[in-house]
């Protein structure tokens, strides 16, 4: 195969040298179990210790608040499943959330509703954006806690996470955020952010898949989702994944000493891109321009579907979504661009290009050259672009 332009960052990245290199060692000479007495696990065992102190670093946590998970969504479960517990020994059986939340907490939330708890979800501006007045006026007696995402997957805006912290600090509820797309991209701080618990995951910033970690304020409870041996002082059983926490750890830290250089190097591409792609006649960038992940372009051509670009657009050699990765196999529209109020017709053909410093300039020349001729040939078969370009019906956009 050529070499592919690879543009579908959010979804998952490619794995850092560094990552790769931090990680070989504890798959062949340092395979000894951390829980083993003899000195080959000791040393695993110090090397886990080592990658826990250096995470909470990075977000300003304490190293024994930081437990190691699966992933994302394992975090986000756990985080989620901990909280309700926590708020129904209080009777407090009420949640707020938005509903542009990423699956691993909104399918958790639906199932907590059919458990008797109450859930708000916030209405998102059409920018992608909730305020933390809404979160104040939806707090009630009962509230149980809070969960906001730090920053979107689909749409790239980055939510007043501070703010809203603060609202809940002040009326004493807790407050969860799925930081997945935000951690390693964007400063997070856990104390000056006013976070109780935020969840992480390895492969969205350079590191392995099937990796994460949940921050959980010292002294919330936490349940334990998978019961088994006494790892991660009893919350998480089950021999940890050596080898991709310490590599996690090595992408964190490269992630976050090179944020400066590389946030400016994305700015500059992820514009361009925006700037070229918004030209096409009848497109509309989804999100707000300013508080946006450096990465993300999300924009919607009238008369497409998302899913017919993505596949000529990988012909050319181009990787794209055109939502999140996991809504690709049902032809339902995305949730989140439901959520902004776009109507059916136009969120159905959106993309989304999400870029690491990784990528070049040459990539976004070439992606803006290839885009508007895709669109142009599925514009010209489509006879929904036709009724609107004989006046049949008006254009949204
Ligand atoms: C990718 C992602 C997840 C899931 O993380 P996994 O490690 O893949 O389980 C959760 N939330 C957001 C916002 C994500 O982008």
């Amino acid at each position: 195969m050529n070499k592919v332009i690879y543009a579908d960052n959010a979804a998952t990245t490619a794995m850092s040298d560094k990552a790769i290199g931090a990680m070989l060692p504890y798959l062949k000479e340092v395979y000894g179990n951390p829980s083993s007495l003899y000195s080959a696990g000791q040393v695993a065992k110090e090397a886990l210790e080592e990658a826990r102190a250096k995470i909470a670093k990075y977000l300003n946590a304490e190293p024994r608040e930081i437990y190691f998970t699966s992933g994302g969504s394992e975090a986000d479960n756990q985080a989620l499943r901990s909280l309700a517990l926590n708020g129904e020994r209080k009777g407090k059986k009420h949640i707020i959330s938005t509903a542009f939340e990423h699956h691993a907490v909104l399918h958790v939330l639906k199932k907590l509703e059919k458990e008797g708890f109450e859930v708000t979800y916030l209405d998102v501006h059409e920018n992608g954006l909730v305020t933390a007045e809404q979160v104040e006026k939806a707090i009630r007696p009962d509230t149980a806690f809070v969960t906001v995402m730090y920053a979107n997957n689909e749409v790239g805006t980055i939510q007043p996470v501070r703010e809203i912290g603060e609202v809940c600090k002040r009326f004493n509820v807790p407050f969860h955020t799925d930081a997945v797309q935000a951690v390693g991209h964007i400063p997070v701080d856990v104390k000056a952010d006013n976070i109780d618990l935020l969840s992480l995951s390895a492969h969205k910033f350079h590191g392995p898949k099937g990796v994460g970690a949940l921050y959980c304020r010292r002294g919330i409870p936490l349940v334990t989702l998978i019961e088994g041996g006494a790892q991660e002082s009893g919350r998480r059983a089950g021999t940890e994944n050596v080898g991709g926490i310490v590599s996690m750890s090595v992408a964190l830290g490269e992630a976050c000493e090179n944020m400066s250089a590389n946030t400016e190097k994305l700015i500059k591409l992820r514009d361009k891109l925006i700037d070229g792609l918004t030209k096409i006649p009848h497109s509309k960038l989804n999100g707000d321009r300013n508080a946006r992940l450096p990465s993300n372009v999300n924009i919607s051509f009238e008369g497409v579907e998302g899913e017919s670009l993505i596949l000529d657009l990988n012909q050319r050699g181009i990787c794209v979504s055109s939502g999140s990765a996991c809504t690709t196999a049902s032809l339902e529209p995305s949730h989140v661009l439901l959520a902004l109020g776009l109507p059916h017709e136009v969120a159905h053909g959106s993309l989304r290009l999400s870029l690491s410093e990784y990528n070049t300039e040459e990539e976004i020349d070439y992606i803006l050259g290839e885009v508007p001729k895709v669109i142009e040939i599925w514009r010209e078969r489509s006879p929904f672009w036709e009724d609107l370009t004989t006046g049949k019906r008006k254009h949204f956009i």
